[in-house]
């Protein structure tokens, strides 16, 4: 055992493969809810985009959480983890037939709809089965959040959403559709966001759409706020659980919520990211012309973070204690963007040496790939460990 790691355990395991900690997972999860219940009405969906890894969704389920999902496949995924379908809110600019009748025979609880097409779409399809979709509208609230450019959704140049000055216009068109029912607004301004001051401009920014909407006698049963709070990835071991005690009250202190009125959040990575590491082995070391490499044998098509949004993970050399070297980490694809980090400091490593490459929970196993032909990696749990 080195760290949180079973490191004898994993010396027969096939590497690279996806290694959740489902202590850590419990832990964050129950903060989650201690925190979130300290407000009365919050409640709080799991954005299953960030990781669907069947087990890891059994221990979201049992905490209580309800889903948010973009697409049909995660709507399956959700119902087969045995999520009710009464708390499934369901987003995405590019709803597919099948997928808004897949929403509709569930039941789910709501649509977020991000245009007028799409609107009119769902009530003829909601109208051949004569059903009444809840619908949310999700509005661009032009608010930037301080994160990589490829994460950020609520700018107006995003796709994104409905712009604000439709949203009016567009409850009217829903209050006479007879197959659609107004529900309530939706945001999300965009993920791996640590600075509460962009939430804050989020929180005023949906007061003043409030104040919008009273002078028009339009009542909001729900708000939903989206996800997008950041971790640590800096620091996994000190800072295991996000800090959602300052999320939720930010909320609490900046939304104006109405009587009765419900907030809802979608988060993914603060939930899953820090309680998953990638497990990889080190095959060979390189002494190039200028730089060490450490060739590792996963690849972007196990964890593709560092090569789409030049993300930072913390790496490990988690068997041997030697000395710090710098190194170069890369892994085995041919492509020159598949490097997990430059010139980091690791425990002199050889061939052989696991690696963990942490804070790999959120947006790693479920963005996979087989390019060059590789296996997916697998995902195992502590449980799984145990078993072994
Ligand atoms: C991706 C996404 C989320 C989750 O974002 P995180 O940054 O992982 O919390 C929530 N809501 C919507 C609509 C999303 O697209």
């Amino acid at each position: 055992m080195k760290g949180q790691f079973p490191v004898e355990k994993f010396q027969d395991i096939r590497t690279p493969f996806y290694y959740y900690d489902t202590e850590l997972l419990r832990t964050t999860l129950r903060t989650i809810n201690e925190e979130a219940g300290r407000h009365e009405n919050f409640f709080v969906h799991y954005a299953v985009k960030a990781n669907a890894n069947p087990s890891v969704l059994l221990i979201i389920r049992e905490a209580g959480l309800g889903v948010d999902c973009v697409s049909g496949g995660e709507i399956e995924a959700a119902i087969k983890a045995g999520f009710n379908p009464s708390g499934i809110v369901y987003a995405g600019v590019g709803k597919s037939d099948w997928e808004i009748n897949l929403g509709l025979d569930n039941n789910i609880f709501c649509f977020n709809v991000e245009s007028l097409a799409e609107l009119e779409v769902i009530n003829q399809l909601a109208k051949a089965k004569g059903k009444t979709a809840n619908v949310a509208f999700r509005i661009n609230p032009n608010v930037g959040a301080h994160t990589h450019a490829n994460i950020t959704t609520g700018l107006a140049e995003n796709k994104f959403g409905i712009a604000m000055r439709d949203m009016v216009p567009v409850i009217r068109k829903a209050e006479k559709m007879e197959n659609v029912k107004f529900v309530g607004l939706h945001f999300h301004i965009g993920s791996q966001i640590l600075d509460m001051g962009d939430f804050v401009a989020l929180c005023n920014r949906v007061n003043e759409l409030q104040e919008e909407l009273e002078r028009e006698h339009i009542n909001v049963e729900n708000i939903n706020v989206g996800g997008g709070l950041g971790i640590d990835y800096e620091h996994p071991n000190r800072v295991p659980v996000p800090d959602f005690k300052a999320y939720f009250d930010t909320y609490s202190r900046h939304l104006r919520l109405r009587p009765g009125q419900k907030l809802h959040f979608e988060l993914g990575r603060s939930v899953v990211a820090q309680c998953g590491s990638l497990i990889t082995r080190t095959l060979y070391i390189k002494q190039g012309e200028v730089k060490k490499f450490a060739i590792v044998d996963a690849g972007m098509t196990d964890l593709i973070r560092p090569a789409l949004y030049q993300a930072y993970h913390k790496i490990e050399n988690i068997t041997s204690d030697a000395p710090l070297e710098t190194y170069d980490v890369v892994g085995p694809i041919c492509e020159s963007s598949d490097v997990f980090a430059k010139q980091i400091e690791l425990n002199k490593t050889s061939r052989g040496d696991l690696i963990a490459i942490r804070s790999a929970g959120a947006y790693g196993e479920i963005m996979a790939s087989q390019y060059n032909c590789r296996p997916m990696p697998k995902g195992y749990t502590t449980e799984d460990m145990n078993r072994f």
